[in-house]
């Protein structure tokens, strides 16, 4: 193995993420910078802060990039193809103040105090033998109301019962997992797609069951069901039929990819949707514990193998695959590896980010898209900034 040295002044280890670049063609390098030479490679170890900076400087003088990867080794190098050869911030573009979409979306057509009772139509296990844990689609009757939403909205459900001072349940928020359309394309349903909420009793040690999710997944069809909503304008599909979206998703997060993926290539959808038959791309990047675990597995597969230059897929199964460093592969391991792919596609300005699911995913995600923009000097923190103001950047975790 090699030695590397921490460049750009004095840094604390532990205080910081670090990132190894391999670069070619440095003779030797002033100022700060001490690297370690080998066979023909100089290896520099650079702090996350200022990995654009160190990459423009190193640029300046005349290195190659070769490859980066966390000090830390639990995420893959990524190889860089090309440098570019002038390091510039691709900003202007997506830094401008887009118009807010979604003034003309439904919003709180029915409030907690008057909620709408929407009986079940049929609530169905997800999780296929040998998963873990209880996920349902659950679908409601929408038709004796006037429940209006769009793809990436959410509604509030609020259980029956009290809570433990007696009072009524607070309403909970789930996104929806169908199209404006519904499941059968009638106008008339919404669906969701619930996990049972399950943990330990920190003291007792006991087990707890969620409150609303236990409720949903046990809903006996013909049941009503207290709903609100619907809200939520965060994780709203562009208009736009080439729009190119990139979905990062864990287990429940799902749901709002499947409304748009159902909308963009559904038979039946793009029947009902004249004005927008989608000839964009999709590429849905979906983290799992195992295969089993896979929601909605069938037909995400059947949707791309019909769309095949439309729909990329890609899956990542913790507890069966393995990163490149011998551990379990999680979504952000995917991310690191096609990052220079995505980065590309990131800097089109039609092409929109959602990230759906466990609260902490994007800590990853982020740190997979530093790696790849700073190969090309960009600082990603910005960039990221630039595409929210944009509305390019969409997150909804929990
Ligand atoms: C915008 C949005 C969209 C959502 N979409 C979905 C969706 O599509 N599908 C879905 O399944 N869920 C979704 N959720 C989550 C959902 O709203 C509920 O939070 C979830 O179902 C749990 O509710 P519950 O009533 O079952 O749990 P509760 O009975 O409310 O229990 C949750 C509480 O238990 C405690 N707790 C939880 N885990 C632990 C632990 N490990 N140790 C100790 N205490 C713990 C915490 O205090 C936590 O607040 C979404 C949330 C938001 C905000």
């Amino acid at each position: 193995m090699y030695n590397s040295s921490v460049i750009g002044g004095s840094v604390s280890i532990s205080g910081n993420r670090l990132f190894i670049y391999e670069v070619k063609g440095l003779g030797s390098i002033a100022g700060s910078i001490a690297p370690v030479r080998q066979s023909g490679s100089t290896f520099v170890t650079v702090p996350y802060q200022r990995m654009a900076e160190e990459t423009r400087r190193i640029m300046r003088m005349g290195g190659e990039i070769v490859s980066i990867r966390p000090a830390n080794g639990d995420m893959p190098t990524v190889p860089v193809a090309q440098v570019a050869p002038a390091a510039k911030k691709p900003m202007a573009e997506t830094k401008a103040k887009a118009k807010k979409p979604g003034a003309n979306v439904p919003i709180n057509i029915y409030k907690p105090k008057t909620p709408y009772l929407g009986e079940c139509l049929s609530n169905e296990a997800l999780v296929a033998d040998g998963g873990i844990g209880l996920v349902q689609h659950i679908k409601f009757d929408l038709s004796e109301g006037d429940l209006a939403y769009v793809e990436g909205q959410s509604i509030g459900i609020i259980p029956e019962g009290t809570d433990e001072n007696g009072k009524p349940h607070k309403l909970r928020l789930y996104s929806i997992a169908s199209t404006r359309h519904g499941d059968d394309v009638d106008d008339k349903t919404v669906s969701l797609c619930v996990r049972q909420l399950t943990y330990n009793h920190p003291e007792s040690g006991e087990t707890i069951n969620g409150v609303c999710s236990t409720y949903l997944c046990n809903l006996e069809p013909g049941t009503k069901v207290k709903i609100t909503g619907p809200v939520g304008k965060e994780m709203l599909l562009p208009d736009d039929p080439d729009a190119k979206v990139i979905m990062m998703g864990t287990g429940t997060g799902i749901a709002p990819f499947r409304a748009y993926l159902w909308r963009m290539f559904k038979d039946k959808e793009r029947e009902a949707n004249p004005d927008y038959t989608f000839n964009g791309f999709a590429w849905l990047f979906f983290g799992v514990p195992k295969t089993p675990n896979i929601l909605y597995k069938e037909e995400l597969e059947e949707m791309q193998a019909q769309y095949p230059d439309n729909f990329r897929l890609t899956y990542a199964i913790s507890r069966e695959q393995q990163n490149s460093e011998g551990g379990r592969m999680y979504i952000q391991h995917r991310i690191a590896e096609y990052a220079d792919e995505l980065w590309s596609l990131i800097q089109e300005e039609k092409t929109h980010v959602y990230i759906c699911g466990l609260r902490g995913m994007e800590g990853g995600i982020d740190e997979a898209l530093t790696a790849a923009a700073a190969k090309t000097g960009t600082d990603w923190t910005d960039y990221r900034k630039g595409m929210k103001k944009a509305h390019r950047w969409h997150v909804e975790t929990y």
